[in-house]
């Protein structure tokens, strides 16, 4: 489940990523009203068996769900509420409809699930970030330079439009993008190849700023829950 908006006087349209056939929206009928068809299990972030029934049109009906994982101790917890919120939101924005993407799914369920047992630190947060773009065909370049695939060198600068980090002499002739301090890079890269080490606060607080750069730049717009992790104080 990743979002739900209200619908009239009772009823409510969710959206939900399925594992099988990716984003779908369903008309909740008499969510908003009647506790006992959906009990409370439309809330974002639950793990749901749905039953739809499709129809002619985009969005299909939801008729019954059954909670595999509610991860309802996620919700006591501002921090990790605003993670959970954030990595649906990107999820969202990210998929597509009727598109399936199990790598993206399996991911973001396994996140929420370390994250609500608290196994999953701010670290975690950016290196699902990376996963989810890998997988959604959106995967930012931060080793080699994306132009010339040389190294980035010691003046690398941080450029969405072209994919990535880019070397000082290719900037030279796509002026564009950000300064980016080369042992963010490193630690980006890294992350994305696979090793755990985690990041401290002053290379995650960096980051953060490349990756809010680079996923606005696609979606063309912040996404909205990366202001309630700035509230909170929260990465
Ligand atoms: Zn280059």
């Amino acid at each position: 489940m990743l979002s739900t908006v209200d619908f009239g006087e009772a009823d409510r349209i969710v959206t939900l990523f399925t594992r099988a056939h990716g984003r779908l929206s369903a008309f909740a009928a008499g969510a908003r009203k009647s506790k006992r068809r959906f009990a409370g299990a439309l809330e974002a972030g639950t793990h749901l068996t749905a039953w739809l029934v499709t129809g002619s049109g985009d969005t299909c009906r939801l008729d019954k769900v059954d909670v595999i994982r509610s991860f309802h101790r996620l919700r006591d917890d501002l921090a990790r509420i605003a993670r959970a919120m954030y990595c649906l939101e990107l999820c969202r924005e990210i998929s597509r409809d009727h598109q399936p993407n199990e790598p993206l799914f399996d991911a973001l369920a396994q996140y929420l699930g370390l994250l609500e047992e608290k196994k999953a630190g701010p670290t975690s947060l950016i290196k699902f970030e990376l996963d989810a773009l890998q997988y959604t065909g959106f995967m930012p370049r931060f080793s080699p330079c994306a132009l010339c695939g040389q190294p980035t060198g010691d003046r690398p600068r941080f450029d969405p439009e072209h994919g990535g980090v880019v070397c000082a002499s290719c900037s030279l002739r796509v002026p564009y993008g950000i300064p980016a301090r080369p042992e963010v890079v490193d630690a980006l890269a890294r992350l994305q190849a696979g090793e755990r080490t985690p990041m401290p606060a002053e290379l995650r607080a960096r980051s953060r700023e490349l990756l809010n750069l680079f996923i606005a730049h696609h979606l063309g717009r912040k996404l909205k829950s990366v202001e309630f992790m700035e509230q909170v104080g929260t990465d």
